[in-house]
């Protein structure tokens, strides 16, 4: 199996360190989960994986090429596609246009381009409902499936989202959550940021604890999830 490995990565802004020696693997496919509480660098972490952020130390490698050192350009050709938090979909722009700049990276013929823009559509016939539409004036959810669709557009081998389910309605957190199993199942590497830890583990194959930017713990969402220190302090369970 590939993976995209991370190895004592250490990453913060200017003199400010926030992550200290990360180190995981994300399997391709799979869903890797990462949960942890807030300031815990969990987008940092995301930031460095796509390049955004030069980290201090470590290594960054995608199916054995080194990746850190690279420029966000060089991140996304290389397969990385990330879902920033927030979504930051272009306003002023219909959700097919916000889909297409997906690709934008991609020297695609047209025609396969308009085959990847049908798989979005078949994954979330919403965005073909209201792909005419500006893309902001959807509900979270819809703007959700957009961000992702658009993750998508750019052919990627692994996804990262930030923040998958934060302020949207459960209904459509299990329409997402159907959706990304789904594309895993097509072979995608999927790193998602989840601030609700049951939806996290509802969601993923593998968890990656990260406490006050480092990993505490990393395993299968069955062995965490069965841990009474991580129900206790994560579910509010006793
Ligand atoms: P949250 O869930 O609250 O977004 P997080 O786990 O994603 O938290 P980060 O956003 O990665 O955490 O932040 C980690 C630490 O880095 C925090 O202490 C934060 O204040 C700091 N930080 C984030 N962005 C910057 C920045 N641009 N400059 C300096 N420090 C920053």
């Amino acid at each position: 199996m590939t993976h995209l490995s991370i190895q004592n990565l250490s990453a913060g802004y200017g003199d400010v360190r926030v992550l200290y020696d990360v180190s995981f693997d994300v399997p391709i496919p799979g869903i890797t989960a990462v949960i942890g509480s807030n300031g815990a660098g969990k987008t940092t972490l995301l930031r460095t994986l796509s390049g955004l952020i030069r980290p201090t130390k470590g290594e960054i490698q995608l199916g054995g090429t080194r990746l850190h050192g690279l420029e966000p350009d060089g991140f996304v050709t290389a397969g990385i596609a990330h879902v920033p938090e927030g979504r930051r979909l272009f306003a002023g722009m219909t959700v097919e246009d916000n889909l297409l700049i997906g690709a934008f990276s991609r020297q695609a013929p047209k025609a396969e381009i308009s085959r990847d823009l049908e798989a979005v559509y078949s994954l979330f016939p919403k965005l073909h409902e209201r792909r005419r539409q500006d893309a902001i004036s959807m509900s979270g959810g819809e703007q959700q499936m957009c961000a992702i669709g658009r993750g998508m557009m750019a052919k990627p081998r692994v996804m990262m989202i930030d923040e998958l389910s934060l302020g949207l309605a459960p209904v459509m957190v299990d329409v997402l959550i159907a959706a990304l199993k789904q594309l895993a199942g097509n072979g995608l590497g999927l790193l998602v940021v989840e601030q609700d830890v049951a939806v996290a583990f509802d969601l993923a194959d593998q968890v990656v604890i990260v406490d006050r930017g480092r990993v505490t713990r990393a395993g299968t969402s069955q062995e965490v999830a069965a841990d009474p220190a991580i129900r206790n302090a994560y579910l509010g369970e006793i």
